[in-house]
């Protein structure tokens, strides 16, 4: 395949700074999603054909082990991840086996294309498979301007559920607000688990949907209603929170960990995405000769949407 486009995921940072325990070999190429057009296809290949435009999913999986026999692929004991065990999009033409290579929606971009394959499919999963988040539900996403949370947003609303959202940037809850936010809290002047409750008449939210870990875990168990929903996928600011184990188990909450997301979950987010119109939110793009100032600008945190890199 060649690569026309990627965007930029915060293990791309951990993998430039030293992997982060993520086994891997030096040289090695970030970039874990990606977007292009099919350069060469084994013989005998029924789906996919020279010159057509696709997105890939990233996750390489042995297929064989029990938990590929039961379709969650994404448990694979061997897998591996682009950009992270294996060398990554950030290159001008790469080589996967054909089925995580899908076709791109008509009228969508490469950068679009290469957005949805980590943090909506990371959402999907997270909303859909594991949370399962209804229509008449309310979910509380924490963090809102990376590109999980936001993909939370967009799908939360398609879904027809009601979404909160915080964060601690006046204008990144403007921004959640004009994608269809129906109640943000401003986290750097109020307490979040009071707001969420208070925009709950009391009750709490259903579900809650995080990736920041532990500076915000004892609000996100407070937030829920009994029996809620918390699903997370992210700890980005550490990982061994309090367990509130009493408010754990009174309120019988369930915890749900996350990960990435299955080919056959990709295959159903797309549909999903056409049907509704849902299209991942680029911020900017940079060159690929660029990198430096494009990893730079996720570094700043300040950024509302995915940073995307095009690749001539
Ligand atoms: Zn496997």
């Amino acid at each position: 395949m060649r690569l026309h486009a990627a965007t930029l995921n915060r293990v791309d940072l951990y993998m430039r700074g030293g992997g982060a325990g993520i086994t891997h070999q030096l040289p090695h190429i970030l970039g874990v999603d990606g977007a292009g057009v099919v350069d060469e296809v084994d013989a005998g290949e029924a789906l996919l054909a020279p010159g057509q435009r696709v997105l890939l999913h990233p996750g390489l999986s042995c297929g064989r082990c029990e938990f590929c026999l039961r379709g969650d692929d994404v448990l694979c004991t061997r897998y591996q991840i682009l950009g992270e065990q294996r060398d990554g999009t950030l290159a001008q033409s790469i080589s996967v086996p054909a089925r995580n290579v899908l076709p791109l929606p008509d009228g969508w971009s490469f950068a679009e294309g290469a957005a949805l394959g980590v943090n909506h499919l990371t959402a999907w999963r997270m909303l859909v498979t594991q949370a399962r988040l209804q229509p008449w539900e309310t979910v509380l996403i924490f963090g809102i301007g990376g590109g999980v949370s936001l993909a939370g947003l967009q799908i939360a609303k398609a879904l027809g559920a009601r979404a909160i959202v915080t964060s601690r940037h006046a204008d990144k809850l403007e921004r959640a607000r004009a994608l269809g936010a129906d109640h943000v809290i401003d986290s750097s002047r109020e307490d979040i688990a009071k707001a969420a409750l208070a925009a709950t008449g009391g009750r709490g939210v259903d579900v809650v949907f995080e990736n920041v870990g532990e500076a915000v875990w004892a609000h996100a168990m407070k937030s829920l209603v009994r029996g809620g929903r918390l699903v997370t996928c992210g700890a980005t600011s550490g990982d061994q929170p309090g367990a509130d184990l009493r408010r754990l188990f009174i309120r019988q909450l369930k915890v749900l960990g996350s990960t990435m997301g299955t080919v056959a979950e990709l295959h159903q987010l797309l549909a999903f995405c056409q049907r509704h119109g849902l299209r991942p939110v680029i911020e900017r793009t940079f060159a690929l000769h660029d990198v430096h100032a494009a990893l730079s600008l996720l570094e700043s945190g300040r950024q509302f949407g995915k940073t995307a890199l095009t690749i001539d």
